[in-house]
């Protein structure tokens, strides 16, 4: 038995996977597990061109609770858990930015090699392809800059013993919107969601309908 199971799961097609994932988010999970599935197909073909590794996509409590999502890249195939908390679920438009975050660790892993940087949002990759999504999410002023410890004036007055400036080290955001600076964190580490709420659009962003019909859509009268 357990043989015949694993040379299934050997065999099976892309095309089985992927129809054995919706079942089973349908089956155990279900309107929000179909609609995890609705949100990943548009986003994987609207913004990654169908590129993205076919995910296990779970509701559940994620283990860091402040983390409305996460991405284990450490198969073949990614396991993405979007957090059950009430917002989330309530809230289908916040649920897709925070697939669309994941979406982005799902590309770095498996379509771009990894992350090279300090962490998973503060490497070249990542900052990549929010660049090159913002403007597909509606943020074409945005500009995912580097998150750097460089040298900065203390701005007191005070004179190094050369009498230029005294500097110290801090670390400096080079992200922007509109041409001004914007923290790091909030903007490119946690894009689009935490973009959004930085520039005090989530709360009307979030009321208008996503641009795909989906199983939370209360049109589809359940
Ligand atoms: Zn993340």
């Amino acid at each position: 038995m357990q043989t015949e199971l694993h040379s299934t799961i050997g065999n099976a097609t892309g095309a089985e996977l992927r129809l054995a994932t919706k079942l089973i988010a349908g089956a155990y999970q279900s309107r929000h597990g179909q609609f995890a599935y609705e949100a990943f197909e548009y986003i994987n073909s609207t913004y990654f061109a169908d590129t993205l590794p076919w995910p296990l996509v779970v509701w559940a409590c994620t283990p860091y609770g402040k983390c409305v999502g996460l991405t284990d890249s450490g198969s073949p195939l990614p396991l993405v858990l979007l957090h059950s908390r009430a917002e989330m679920l309530a809230s289908p438009p916040y649920a897709f930015d925070v697939l669309v975050h994941e979406c982005i660790h799902v590309a770095v892993h498996y379509l771009h090699g990894g992350g090279t940087g300090e962490t998973s949002h503060n490497c070249p990759e990542w900052r990549s392809e929010v660049d090159r999504l913002a403007p597909l999410l509606g943020f074409p002023t945005f500009r995912a800059g580097a998150n750097k410890v460089k040298r900065v004036p203390i701005g007191d007055g005070s004179l190094t013993k050369t009498g230029k400036p005294a500097t110290t080290t801090a670390r400096v955001s080079e992200a922007t919107f509109d041409g001004q600076p914007v923290p790091y964190a909030a903007t490119v580490a946690g894009f689009p969601d935490g973009l959004r709420r930085h520039l005090g659009r989530a709360a009307a962003d979030y009321q208008r309908p996503l641009p795909f019909p989906h199983a939370l859509n209360s049109a589809a009268g359940r």
